[in-house]
């Protein structure tokens, strides 16, 4: 209740709910403290969370940012939010995005940008924008977020939290609002790595209502924190460090890597010579699938419908019109057009074939190195407002994440230092299901 008052205290300057649930959390807290007193606790038993609104809550508002499904009230729970439940978390509510994750400041909103707790006129970063401000802001330890192309570690970066994003399968997406099917995936954003440690070990479960979901068992991620990481081979890609980069955010990123060294880390310089390509072949893949998810809100199943419509063709038109907002239909329009009659091999072909090139580059990296660190992001938070006009500027913020989602490999993002007093993420890439590595790297530097 302390946390519940926390919020509405000081949520009015950030915005990072979307609906707050005091009732049902206060609830949900008597439960836990009955099953604590009893002796027989699971995991996280009382620990107060709160999940981005693209997560499917029973009886609890969903609305992935969107005016479409400002009504939407789901009649179950996505696998995660069941997950933390049968952990005895504590829900505090659904937290603000982008709108259906499509961004990176998290002004795309339909309830209104999120601001940044670190300086409330600058932006917390995208799509997860509420679950980082609220964890920096310090409203709950811990949200759950997903990342389609970087959408946990971008905000993470940017509020000068943690966040993790799994390994593409490692977390089931079943009632997870569908962005990009092959590029979503849920994870954590905490304080700690340790905290991230204790939320992925709820979080990741083999579910059979997902066929993309591994079939792997749930796994204790806190088991090897403390681990010494002499010897560890840290590769770093020179294209990650190049043109583009702010040079305070270079700056911390070394010292960081000095930091390893001392720690008995050891600096491999590597190459993903496709590095460039991956915008691109994201914007075009992303796009198709978006396209393709969205059509299921046509104003006749759920969510937003027009008001009197003169027939069929009309209903569909006016409620996807009046119900999407301005960057969720661009992205419906080019991932139309790329998946279209002749224009499906010229775009969605050659995305998915520079994706396989992407992935090989990690592959190869990945035989000579442990880990691979960079920058999260190129620059830090920016002002509200400042790339709104510029979508190209907009798809840029992602440049260093968004090859990670392409590979399915899991990436991390985790503090290290300021620049111009905003925070600035380190990124630490792992090897394929190696979450239990990245968490051991990040927390020894922690
Ligand atoms: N900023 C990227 C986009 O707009 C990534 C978003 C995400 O990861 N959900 O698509």
């Amino acid at each position: 209740s302390h946390l519940l008052e926390r919020i509405q205290q000081l949520d009015g300057h950030y915005n990072s709910f979307i609906t707050v649930t005091g009732e049902q959390a206060l609830e949900q807290a008597a439960a836990a403290d009955a099953r604590l007193a009893e002796g027989n606790a699971p995991a996280l038993c009382g620990v107060p969370i709160a999940h981005k609104d693209i997560f499917c809550t029973h009886g609890v508002r969903t609305s992935c940012g969107s005016k479409m499904l400002d009504n939407f009230v789901p009649p179950y729970d996505a696998t995660v939010v069941d997950n933390f439940l049968q952990a005895g978390a504590v829900s505090l509510g659904k937290t603000n995005m982008d709108e259906f994750a499509m961004g990176s400041s998290n002004e795309s909103s339909f309830y209104g940008a999120v601001k940044n707790p670190w300086d409330i006129e600058r932006i917390p970063g995208g799509s997860s924008g509420g679950s980082a401000a609220a964890v920096a802001a310090q409203l709950v330890p811990g949200t759950t977020a997903t990342d389609t192309g970087g959408s946990i570690r971008q905000p993470a970066a940017m509020t000068g939290t943690t966040g993790l994003k799994p390994t593409y399968g490692r977390v089931s997406r079943w009632g997870m609002i569908a962005f990009a099917s092959s590029l979503d995936q849920g994870g954590p954003i905490t304080r700690t790595a340790e905290d991230a440690a204790l939320m992925l070990s709820v979080m990741a479960s083999p579910d059979n209502k997902d066929s993309t979901c591994l079939d792997r068992p749930s796994q204790d991620y806190t088991a090897n924190l403390n681990d010494s990481i002499q010897g560890l081979k840290i590769g770093v890609p020179s294209e990650y460090l190049g043109e583009g980069l702010d040079t305070q955010v270079r700056e911390r990123v070394q010292e960081a890597l000095k930091e390893y060294e001392k720690l008995g880390a050891e600096l491999v310089e590597i190459n993903l010579p496709h590095s460039k390509l991956a915008v691109p072949s994201y914007y075009v893949i992303a796009p198709a699938e978006a396209s393709a998810n969205l059509s299921r809100f046509d104003g006749v199943r759920y969510g937003y419908r027009c008001e009197n419509p003169a027939d069929l063709r009309d209903l569909y038109m006016r409620s996807r019109g009046e119900g999407f907002g301005e960057e969720v239909k661009r992205r419906i329009l080019v991932g139309s057009y790329a998946l279209s009659a002749g224009y499906y091999d010229a775009y969605y072909n050659k995305a998915q074939q520079v994706r396989r090139l992407i992935k090989q580059d990690f592959v190869d990296a990945f035989d000579k190195v442990d880990v691979i660190m960079g920058p999260t992001a190129p620059n830090p938070a920016f002002k509200l407002g400042e790339k709104n006009a510029d979508p190209v500027a907009m798809y840029l913020e992602d440049i260093y994440t968004i090859a990670t989602n392409l590979a399915g490999l899991p990436g991390m993002s985790i503090p290290c230092g300021f620049a111009r007093g905003m925070p600035v993420g380190l990124q630490i890439i792992g090897n394929y299901l190696d979450e239990a590595r990245m968490l051991n790297v990040a927390h020894q530097f922690q």
